[in-house]
């Protein structure tokens, strides 16, 4: 018989702001660790970019390496174009851990070692639904070619299937399906799992494992990304907050009335499946544009801002501080509103 389960996204909750003692924002560290190669990296930022062809390419990654973040390049390129993609960001940022996304299946172990090759270490190995026996086969495979590379794997959205791809050998798990900004997975499949919910069930899952769990689609604001964090998240996965960016790839488009743009499209959204494939086979992302932002950095800087803004609201210096005391709240539509600025709508 079919089950029924209740879920809850980002805007049906708060966190409780808690008894603080920190006096400056200074104080507080969002730096996050990772296991890259046979080390540990400390990431300055939690912050990680989406393997989207208008959201990270050498520009955009080698910003996330400056701001102490990674970049996750995307995989509709040539295997010489990715590699050469690899090159650029390591040549101005040596020591920094770079990703490249790749598949599960044509080409995908040769491209995983020419990207190993070229200097990636960490591989991201992107699929809508990777509660798969592909999945497993892949992560198999990789793992047995290249024993000591970080395996960052996904998407997943529930409990059972962060354990198997943990037990797969996945080393850190993109955690949420049909919830990007660009994502009409539900709406064509009728499958998901609200993105908030999906947090809460997959840090439920790992706490006698240490993956890495990556909050990835839906992310709107600083906000979201705190109760992401709080709720078990150790990095988050942003695509529209750095679209239409100077270093997200794509022209500046202008309108007729002087407004400029820049295109920001799902993976599977058949514009993109066109240019890549030569053809679209299914219909889960749509493409738009959304304004020109300017420069990544200073967003990053806002974002972080807000994280650390966050951390402080629950007297927290750190993100396994938040983890370990934050509470949250459930809100109703009318708290939802509330929770928004509303000025704006009154006459
Ligand atoms: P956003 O930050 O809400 O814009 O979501 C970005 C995330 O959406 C990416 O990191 C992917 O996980 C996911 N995504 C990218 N392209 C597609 C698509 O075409 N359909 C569904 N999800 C997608």
């Amino acid at each position: 018989m079919a089950k029924l389960k209740r879920g809850l996204a980002y805007d049906d909750v708060l966190l409780l702001p808690q008894y603080s003692d920190i006096r400056s924002r200074s104080e507080v560290d969002i730096s996050q660790q990772m296991n890259v190669g046979s080390a540990i990296h400390s990431f300055d930022i939690p912050i990680i970019s989406s393997p989207m062809d208008t959201v990270t390419e050498a520009s955009m990654a080698t910003a996330l390496a400056a701001a102490g973040g990674l970049g996750v390049i995307h995989r509709y390129n040539s295997i010489e174009g990715q590699c050469a993609i690899v090159h650029q960001v390591k040549k101005t940022h040596p020591t920094a851990p770079i990703s490249a996304a790749i598949g599960i299946t044509g080409d995908y172990i040769n491209r995983a070692g020419a990207l190993v090759e070229a200097g990636a270490s960490i591989l991201c190995v992107d699929v809508a639904h990777g509660h798969h026996l592909m999945m497993k086969e892949a992560l198999q495979s990789l793992r047995y070619c290249l024993p000591k590379v970080h395996l960052m794997a996904g998407n997943v959205a529930t409990r059972e299937a962060f354990e198997d791809l943990a037990d797969w050998g996945a080393d850190s798990i993109r955690c949420n399906i049909g919830g990007g900004s660009i994502c009409s997975t539900r709406v064509q499949t009728g499958h998901g799992v609200p993105g908030l919910q999906t947090i809460f069930d997959c840090h439920l899952a790992n706490t006698k494992r240490d993956v890495k769990i990556i909050a990835d689609g839906g992310i709107k604001n600083s906000g979201d990304i705190v109760k992401a964090l709080a709720a078990g998240a150790d990095f988050v996965m942003l695509g529209s907050l750095l679209a239409g960016t100077i270093q997200a790839p794509g022209e500046v488009i202008t309108d007729t009335a002087g407004k400029i743009y820049k295109t920001y499209r799902g993976m599977a959204s058949p514009q993109a499946q066109k240019d890549w494939r030569g053809k679209a086979s299914s219909l889960e992302g749509v493409s738009t544009v959304v304004p020109f932002k300017g420069d990544v950095t200073p967003i990053l800087e806002d974002l972080c801002t807000g994280i650390r803004s966050g951390l402080s609201y629950s007297g927290c210096r750190t993100i396994l501080e938040l983890q370990a005391v934050a509470q949250f709240i459930e809100q109703t539509p009318a708290g939802s509103t509330e929770s928004g600025t509303h000025i704006m709508g009154k006459k």
